[in-house]
């Protein structure tokens, strides 16, 4: 099953991603963790995108596309992908059919996690992730243990002036892919976000059938 998390920055994808990629057996194909990981690696593609991300612009589809093709083309991927973070625009979203295209698939579903903006920027500015495992945490709602506490960080593109941008740049670029899918005929599922993380995964399962 192909199945595509869109949602506001800050709402829940990652964590349901994980979740979901965990139920279904496919891999979760993240590009913001996969350029998180060049920066982390400082390799050339990786310096390039740093000031974008951190500016809470987006990386140009040439660069995100040639990370998706890689990640569709592993064997683990063979019988489907959630993809988090990824389509982020319309043209990044026709390319992606042409990718599923190629392997005689399609997209399957969208969800589109919902959450208001005020909690979004509470959300995140309380988000920490522990760079050895990239594993994400909240201060509040699901605070990381004890004995990483002291190594977890914020990314630079949670501060809440950056956020308040990739909202926008949501709002502009991302937000009309609902229209986009659902004049696809692909079945769009709205799942109000603002809940517990099981509830929010049991009703996407339910969703999905699952
Ligand atoms: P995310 O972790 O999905 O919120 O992504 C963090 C940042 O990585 C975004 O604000 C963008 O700068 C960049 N990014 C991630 N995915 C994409 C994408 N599909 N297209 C363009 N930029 C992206």
């Amino acid at each position: 099953m192909d199945l595509i998390l869109l949602g506001a920055p800050g709402a829940g994808k990652g964590t349901q991603g994980a979740l979901l990629a965990e139920t279904l057996g496919t891999p979760k194909i993240a590009t913001g963790d996969m350029l998180r990981d060049a920066v982390r690696r400082g390799t050339p593609l990786g310096l390039k995108a740093k000031a974008i991300m951190d500016a809470g612009q987006l990386v140009s589809d040439d660069v995100v596309l040639g990370l998706v093709r890689e990640a569709l083309s592993s064997p683990a991927a063979a019988g489907g992908a959630v993809f988090d973070g990824y389509p982020r625009n319309v043209a990044q979203a026709r390319a992606l059919d042409g990718l599923l295209r190629e392997l005689g698939r399609k997209i399957d579903a969208v969800v589109n996690i919902g959450v208001r903006d005020d909690a979004i920027v509470r959300r995140m500015s309380g988000r920490r992730t522990d760079p050895e495992t990239g594993k994400v945490y909240h201060v509040e709602h699901n605070p990381p243990p004890a004995e990483i506490a002291d190594r977890v960080v914020q990314r630079p593109d949670d501060r809440e002036e950056t956020v308040r941008e990739r909202l926008r740049v949501y709002r502009e670029s991302t937000a009309p892919l609902v229209a986009f899918y659902r004049e696809q005929g692909v079945p769009v599922h709205e799942v109000d976000g603002d809940r517990a993380i099981e509830q929010v995964q049991g009703d996407i399962l339910g969703r999905l059938g699952r």
